[in-house]
């Protein structure tokens, strides 16, 4: 079937009702793919990763069928479940669930720890349709009594990669045990390892598989560069690029999270907005620090991956891995938080000296070598301690003044570009400083 259009899926007039509200005029490739099957009464696997409409397309179909085969809440017995691993995670499938469904009669409940359990089981007492949440929690409210699944109909696992990462595997083995034998499976992720297809052969009955290659879709749109720096140099470099006039919003991503509040706490002292957001905070801490980011009273958010998993906010222009990723998928993770809905994003990955096997990993996995920030491709046999002083240099205020965008925060022909591939004479190039200095391209 050709889905060109929403109406082409035939949906029931009040999901498409708030299709129209939201302005969604065609289904992503995702949605476009998952959704006859799903109306069908299919199990799907969908690979797909966040920034593709993947939430539609698993909610549409979902509210389709509450909406047309409507029953009562019954307490603490919901119709469908879906599971995700981060709280933040959930609570934008809920909202998510909360617009598509703005026209249809159901209820719903959030599920996920951190916070006091007693509202959650009022709202599981007062009757649902759908439970979104996460396995701990859930577990929990499980062994209390308050949630039952024996009367599912649809199971949603989403982001299940991620879910094994953080080490999920037990606490869904003893979910998957309380799911009624026949019932809709619905799994999404964004890889799909001989690991989740294992998972996948005991949650499903006869999938269909939809992908959407991720790097082809929303990642090709991200403009994707590398900063060679010294680690020392990197909050300097950060705060120059941070400060570059087409910089909106951006995230930026730290290894831990002592560096994600220090690396915070150095661009406040330095006059950038920014906050952090990691797992040690409170739950109620990390999402003031999303509303602030989202109604842009911060520029820029500092975050480790497991935080910022599934973050979902519109207009990010910039992502800056300052520290890599130690495994590449994250980086990809990470990146497409631009570049979303069509929107064009830019990415800077900071390297180090002792990064650059986790740069070669991502390339590998991108399936290409990043472009330097000046636009300017890697040397051919990768950057020398050269490029690192002189990403270091990008870093230093007293450089020249910016050209434009982020390749301005440095400058351009005079630093690692000098180095470039194909230009293996010997030079006489410009330093910063304005002093002539020999460049010898190794190899
Ligand atoms: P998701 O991959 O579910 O996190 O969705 C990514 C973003 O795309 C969200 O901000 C959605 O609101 C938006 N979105 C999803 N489907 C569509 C669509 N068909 N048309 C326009 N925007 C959409």
């Amino acid at each position: 079937m050709n889905i060109k259009t929403f109406a082409d899926l035939d949906l029931d007039k009040s999901i498409q009702k708030a299709l129209l509200a939201e302005n969604y005029q065609t289904p992503t490739p995702i949605q476009a793919q998952a959704i006859p099957h799903l109306l069908q009464g299919r199990d799907v696997i969908g690979s797909a990763q966040t920034g593709t409409g993947k939430t539609a397309a698993f909610a549409l179909p979902i509210l389709h069928q509450l909406a047309t085969k409507p029953r009562r809440a019954q307490t603490g017995t919901p119709r469908v479940l879906v599971l995700s691993p981060t709280r933040e995670l959930a609570l934008q499938i809920a909202e998510s669930f909360k617009t598509y469904g703005q026209f249809v009669h159901y209820r719903q409940a959030v599920i996920y720890g951190g916070v006091s359990q007693h509202s959650q089981v009022r709202s599981l007492d007062r009757g649902v349709h759908v439970v979104v949440a996460t396995p701990g929690r859930l577990i929990d409210l499980l062994d209390q009594g308050h949630v039952q699944l024996d009367q599912l109909e649809a199971f949603v696992l989403d982001e299940a990669d991620r879910m094994l990462d953080m080490g999920f595997l037990p606490a869904l083995k003893r979910i998957i045990r309380e799911l009624p034998e026949e019932r809709q499976s619905l799994f999404f992720s964004a890889t799909l390892s001989p690991k989740i297809m294992e998972l996948t052969k005991q949650l499903l009955n006869d999938p269909v598989t939809v992908s959407v290659d991720p790097p082809s879709s929303s990642v090709d749109m991200i403009d994707q560069r590398v900063a060679f720096v010294e680690h020392g140099g990197k909050r300097e470099l950060l705060k120059n690029l941070l400060e570059a006039p087409d910089v909106e919003r951006a995230v930026v991503f730290t290894k831990t999270k002592r560096s994600a509040n220090t690396v915070a706490e150095k661009l406040l002292r330095q006059g950038i907005r920014a906050t952090a957001i990691h797992g040690n905070k409170s739950q109620n801490a990390r999402q003031r620090a999303l509303d602030e980011f989202r109604r842009s009273r911060v520029k820029v958010l500092v975050a480790t991956d497991v935080a910022a998993r599934g973050l979902d906010v519109d207009g990010i222009t910039h992502v800056v891995n300052f520290d890599l990723p130690l495994e590449p998928e994250n980086y990809v993770h990470r990146i497409g938080r631009t570049g979303r809905a069509g929107a064009e994003g830019m990415a800077v990955s900071f390297c180090s000296a002792g990064e650059r096997r986790e740069l070669r990993a991502i390339e590998r996995l991108i399936g290409r070598r990043l472009l330097m920030v000046n636009g300017e491709p890697q040397p051919e046999n990768g950057p020398t301690s050269k490029d690192d002083r002189s990403g270091n240099r990008q870093g230093n205020p007293k450089s020249k003044p910016r050209r434009n965008r982020w390749q301005s925060s440095g400058p351009s022909k005079n630093n690692s570009a000098g180095n470039s591939a194909g230009k293996r004479k010997r030079r006489r190039v410009k330093s910063n400083n304005g002093e002539r200095q020999n460049v010898k391209p190794k190899g």
